[in-house]
């Protein structure tokens, strides 16, 4: 007499599961179609396993045929259904990408021999017979148990070989419902009347459930929108790679919306954004991509000219939540999969970076990204990789720029300017990644590494000895607002030995935008004894009574007014720098290439000069070597 305890609570249990499944949405990637496949041939095991049971109990009552039947199904769904389990695994490990065949190959040849035996069972009685004393098990029965271990063993193989190609705790769900059903095969050897394989079986499914099924895992908690997690699975799927479209949109402003809406409203907002954007693209799938970031995807062949129209047109309209109207404004971008052949992180990356650009672009109704548009971006992207790894491993470079005295030509200062270099050993210059590390906030980090080596310069040489009288450090306008820059640099001095006096600060015009605000955090660095440079003058809208009001020791002209007046000597420029002499300013004269030039700004009375007539931006070593003979 067969136990079945086990095997009601287990249909119930599945059948939960699978209304959950269905009830939530659900991407249509490989992975999902593996599960629901184990899940439907878990439930074909099981029912049949009920019925073939109930049979062989009251097989005196039934016809033979009906009872060898019901067998016969019950041991075609449990060898599919370890079979099934495998062929998650391989899903789960992206083995169809990686061409690695063989554990494909023997896994059908098992499939198939095994469901082949039993196919022929009621005529061979290799599995199982069923005569006039009902049922009873045949001399190959034992092929259940070696299927399903053969199938163990290869699943666990896979992950051996493929693990560093899966999230560490993906693995180890993996492993734990591998060896749930491990467990399962022994205990159901040990005790064949318990029916035990269906529970294990259906601990090994909640285990795949919990950890890669879940759907709260894919949505966003804005409403019924997939999350980026989901898009970026999506994005791996190589049939959505093939033939595929992608319309990001943005809210623009969105942060100074959300402050002035007001979080739970703004929340609101996004949550009847994606209910309209579901009930109008039914047969597009939807991601929210945080910070008022959205996406639908399609395939090539969708309307999607149609679809970026009607969503622009939507947000004339305002959204109207429960207390407030909502009038947002939308910008749109388009990426074509086709043509991308990098990874689903880089893609989800390009995307929000076009929709960063989209969203301060005047243009709100620009369209497809183009090829020249994404490559600036991926190098963008690029670069940020860049920085990251050399802000991590310390390696940020300081070149030195010379700063002469515009009587002697003597070096006297010297500019430190940031360097990053890339995989080839290239140099990448600063306007590429400054903006890169002011937006992603590591500016900071950038700014400390940059004085630490210009410090550890200042305590390693003999600089003074080399008749350098000062280093100027740029300063990023977020850094310079950043209340605890005074502290943090005075403590650096501190570490290094270095005296305030033997540092300038350059801030640039352009930055200067609140005079008001940035006149105390100056006044606050003055006062630990730094010197303040007005970089870049003449870039920027400055006037002289701004300029006048803040403590600054040395204004440095920027290039484009000292190349302008090279161009057409007019009376301008002398009489500016006389201006700003008289008001006790220094001045440096940058973009100086000829000696021309070097003398035409001493002339109007600049006192510093510097330029690539006197030497480019160098590393510390090259640097020191042009300064020794001055030191003479
Ligand atoms: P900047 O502070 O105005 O630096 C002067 C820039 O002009 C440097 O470009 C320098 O190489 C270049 N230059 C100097 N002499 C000549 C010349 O005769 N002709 C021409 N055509 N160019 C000349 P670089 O190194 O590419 O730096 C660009 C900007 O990046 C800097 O402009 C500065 O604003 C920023 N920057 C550089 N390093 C840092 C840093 O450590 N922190 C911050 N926040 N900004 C930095
Ligand atoms: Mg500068
Ligand atoms: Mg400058």
């Amino acid at each position: 007499m067969w136990n079945m305890d086990f095997v009601i609570p287990s249909l119930l249990v599945l059948t939960v599961l699978l209304i959950f499944y269905f009830a939530r949405p659900r991407l249509p990637n490989q992975l999902n179609r593996a599960f629901l496949f184990l899940l439907v041939s878990d439930i074909a095991t099981i029912v049949t396993d009920f019925l073939a049971t109930c049979a062989d109990n009251a097989y005196h009552s039934l016809p033979l045929w009906l009872v060898s039947v019901l067998n016969l199904l019950f041991f075609l769904a449990y060898i599919l259904r370890s079979s099934l389990f495998l062929r998650f695994t391989a899903v789960l490990v992206k083995l169809n990408r990686v061409g690695f065949t063989w554990p494909k190959a023997l896994s059908y040849f098992i499939l198939l021999v095994c469901e082949a035996i039993v196919v022929t069972s009621p005529l061979t009685g290799a599995v199982y017979t069923v005569d006039a004393m009902g049922y009873h098990r045949g001399p190959l029965y034992v092929i259940l148990a070696l299927s399903s271990f053969a199938f163990l063993l290869l699943g666990i193989n896979l992950l051996f070989r493929f693990r560093k190609s899966i999230r560490k705790s993906a693995l180890i769900s993996a492993m734990a419902y591998h060896a749930i059903l491990i467990a399962g095969n022994v205990l159901r050897i040990l005790f064949p009347q318990y029916l035990v394989m269906n529970v294990f079986c259906l601990l090994a499914i909640l285990v795949i459930y919990l950890a890669f099924e879940n759907p709260d895992l894919y949505i966003t908690d804005r409403g019924p929108a997939f999350n980026t997690r989901a898009f970026t699975d999506w994005l791996d799927d190589p049939q959505h790679r093939k033939d595929g479209r992608i319309l990001g949109f943005a809210i623009r402003n969105y942060n100074d919306e959300r402050s002035m809406y007001g979080g739970i409203q703004m929340d609101e907002g996004l949550g009847l954004i994606i209910a309209w954007l579901k009930k109008q693209f039914p047969d597009l799938l939807l991601f929210y991509l945080r910070g008022g970031n959205f996406c639908v995807a399609g395939a090539e062949d969708t309307e999607w000219e149609q679809v970026r129209k009607k969503i622009l047109e939507r947000f004339q309209a305002p959204w109207q939540a429960e207390s407030v109207d909502l009038n947002l404004s939308a910008t749109c971008v388009e990426i074509r999969l086709a043509d991308r052949t990098d990874s689903p992180d880089r893609i989800v990356n390009t995307l929000i970076y076009a929709l960063d650009q989209a969203r301060d672009s005047a243009d709100i109704e620009q369209t497809l990204m183009s090829e020249e548009t994404l490559r600036q971006i991926d190098r963008q992207i690029e670069i940020k990789r860049y920085l990251d790894t050399a802000l991590e491993h310390n390696t940020v470079e300081v070149f030195l720029q010379p700063i002469v005295d515009s009587h002697t030509q003597q070096i006297v200062a010297a500019e430190a300017l940031a360097r990053l270099r890339n995989d080839r050993g290239e140099l990448i210059p600063p306007g590429l990644f400054i903006p890169i590390a002011e937006k992603h906030g590591s500016i900071n980090l950038l700014g400390e590494q940059v004085m630490r080596k210009v410090c550890a310069f200042i305590r390693d040489y003999d600089v003074l000895g080399m008749g350098l009288r000062w280093i100027n450090v740029n300063l990023s306008p977020i850094q310079c607002m950043h209340s605890n820059l005074p502290d943090l640099f005075s403590s650096i001095l501190t570490e290094y030995g270095v005296s305030a006096n033997q540092i300038h600060l350059e801030i640039t015009e352009e930055s200067m935008i609140n005079y008001s605000e940035q006149e105390k955090q100056i006044e606050s660095l003055r006062q630990f004894g730094f010197q303040l440079a007005l970089d870049d003058y003449g870039s920027g809208f400055s006037n002289l009574h701004q300029v006048k009001k803040i403590a600054f020791s040395n204004i440095k002209l920027d290039m484009k007014i000292v190349w302008d007046y090279i161009h057409d000597r007019d009376a301008l420029l002398p009489s500016l720098v006389h201006a700003f002499r008289q008001m006790g300013f220094s001045i440096t004269a940058e973009g100086i290439e000829t000696q021309e030039m070097a003398e035409a700004m001493a002339e109007i009375g600049c006192d510093y000069l510097q330029g690539y007539v006197f030497s480019k931006p160098l590393p510390v070593d090259n640097f020191t070597k042009i300064l020794q003979p001055c030191s003479e």
